[in-house]
């Protein structure tokens, strides 16, 4: 059985802690593999590598073409293997293997991209006065550390590691101690490409050591963290002794907004996509459907009746729609907030227990769950569970369903479902979210950006805007005539 290691300056070491846990395939509750914790000391050896290896220049100032071709190579690479990453990915996680074959794709095709981009020009030049020419060039940050959580363990690290590389940082790298084991492979496919030694390390464990050690450090440049808000404010305040650069990708309670003029198949059908899919355990995830009054009673019947044909079971089973949670711990804290939304006077339309037939009762598995006539006070509506269950709340003017949708702390994603289009637009564009959709739900692409308003986050993934925050921006400023200015007297 794998014991996760450490990769430092090229080279696999073992954690030198004696803290070793179990890690579980969450359809079957198998141990699969091990993972060490590492030290703190252990994770300022990767960072100590991963300045050194800045600081010598060996990725930093290699070509655009030099650090595209190994990108491009890393993506061959993970294609190559797509198959066992996809299974691998779905045993680490619990999801359908149909879902771990798209993140695996999309992080090849993430790869391509950012090679692709790093070989249009960026700068730009001004015609400034004072004969002076001024030009503006971008260069990478330095060392950056990467914080993954454990929805998408292999596409969250891409978004991250892609364009950290692509800029030429360096970095230190810490995969989610919950979903441990595509990283490994991972960091293998970046030896083999020909990524230089330092220039990417990985450090397993958990969030209080290593994660805490990468946001303090004072060698770290910039910390780019994917996962809840409340950790995200750790990050922050920890990030602060250096006034490291941050990128934060938090949490979400996105609405989901049905018009009585939308197709209602068609709401119904992307309402349950948005919310099960992933087994809600995506941070996009449209966990507030709000319904225009008069199409109300209908939408829940229809809504209920078919999230109770979805089949809940193993991601390795073709026949399932919808895999496991994550861990026992996550159920757990979804189960509570099951039990939450029923004492808080919500109506369960749908779900609402644990699966244990068809031998499910070994690994974490609950029913798709619905709660209807929720209130925006009740704590369903208001925090973020992060697992199958769903909440609808009722509308009947265009401005009500603005004010409830805005409703929240979090502003990361939002949907509208409407035959009108000016109206669509008009309501998508007061939606306080950074990524939305019109008669859609979920689709995301590299080339846009991704990322919150408010408590879901600061900065964006994906597109030229993640590029642009593993960079730093210089001027330089070049007078064309060589003579002293003249400001002090010369004599
Ligand atoms: P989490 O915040 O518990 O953990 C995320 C990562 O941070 C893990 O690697 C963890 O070990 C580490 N960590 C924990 N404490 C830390 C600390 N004090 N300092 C530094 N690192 C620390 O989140 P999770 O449970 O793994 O993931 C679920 C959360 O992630 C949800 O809130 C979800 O909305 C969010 N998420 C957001 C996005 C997005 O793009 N906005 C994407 C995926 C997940």
């Amino acid at each position: 059985m794998k014991t996760l290691k450490n990769y430092i300056n090229g080279e696999w070491q073992a954690p030198s802690s004696d803290r070793v846990e179990d890690v579980i395939n969450p359809a079957t509750g198998e141990v699969i593999g091990k993972i060490a914790f590492s030290t703190k000391e252990d994770t300022e050896r990767a960072i100590d590598a991963a300045r050194q290896a800045f600081d010598s220049g060996v990725w930093a100032d290699a070509t655009t073409h030099e650090r595209a071709a190994v990108l491009l190579k890393i993506a061959d690479l993970i294609e190559a293997e797509a198959e066992e990453l996809a299974k691998a990915e779905t045993i680490d996680n619990g999801k359908i293997l149909t879902e771990a074959e798209f993140d695996v794709a999309d992080a090849a095709t993430c790869f391509r991209y950012y090679a692709g981009i790093i070989m249009h020009p960026d700068g730009e030049t001004y015609h400034v006065p004072d004969n002076v020419q001024a030009m503006v060039v971008k260069e990478p940050v330095g060392v950056t550390g990467l914080i993954v959580p454990w929805n998408f363990p292999i596409l969250m690290s891409v978004w991250k590691l892609a364009p950290a590389l692509a800029a030429g940082n360096a970095i230190v790298y810490k995969p989610s101690e919950v979903t441990p084991m595509n990283a490994q492979r991972l960091f293998e496919i970046f030896e083999e490409a020909g990524v230089p030694h330092g220039v990417v390390n990985m450090v397993v464990g958990d969030g209080p050591t290593v994660g805490q050690t990468i946001s303090e450090s004072h060698e770290v440049d910039m910390v780019s963290f994917t996962g809840s808000t409340a950790v995200g404010r750790e990050i922050m305040k920890a990030a602060a002794g250096n006034l490291k650069k941050i990128s934060l990708e938090l949490g979400g309670k996105s609405p989901n907004i049905v018009f009585a003029d939308a197709d209602l198949e068609t709401a119904v059908d992307y309402g349950l996509f948005g919310i099960f899919f992933g087994s809600g355990q995506v941070c996009s995830a449209g966990s507030r459907i709000l319904v225009e009054e008069s199409i109300y009673d209908r939408y829940v019947e229809r809504f209920a009746e078919r999230a109770q044909l979805i089949k809940v079971g193993p991601g390795l089973d073709p026949t399932s729609n919808m895999g496991a949670i994550v861990s026992e711990k996550q159920l757990n804290r979804i189960l509570d907030y099951i039990e939450i939304g029923k004492s808080e006077g919500a109506r369960l339309v749908a779900g609402g227990k644990r699966v244990v037939d068809n031998n499910l009762d070994k690994g974490f598995f609950i029913e798709p769950t619905v709660f209807a006539d929720c209130t925006p006070e009740m704590r369903i509506v208001r925090e973020e569970i992060f697992g199958p269950v769903v909440t609808i709340q009722k509308f009947s003017t265009e401005e009500e369903a603005i004010r409830l949708a805005n409703d929240t702390d979090y502003g990361l994603a939002g949907g509208v479902f409407s035959g009108d289009g000016a109206k669509a637009l008009r309501v998508i564009k007061k939606v306080r979210a950074g990524i939305t959709w019109v008669n859609d739900y979920h689709p995301t692409y590299v080339e846009a950006p991704w990322g919150g308003y408010k408590q879901s986050g600061i900065g964006r993934s994906l597109g030229k805007y993640s590029l642009e925050e593993f960079q730093e921006v210089k001027q330089i400023n070049i007078r064309l005539s060589v003579e002293p200015n003249g400001w002090f007297p010369a004599e």
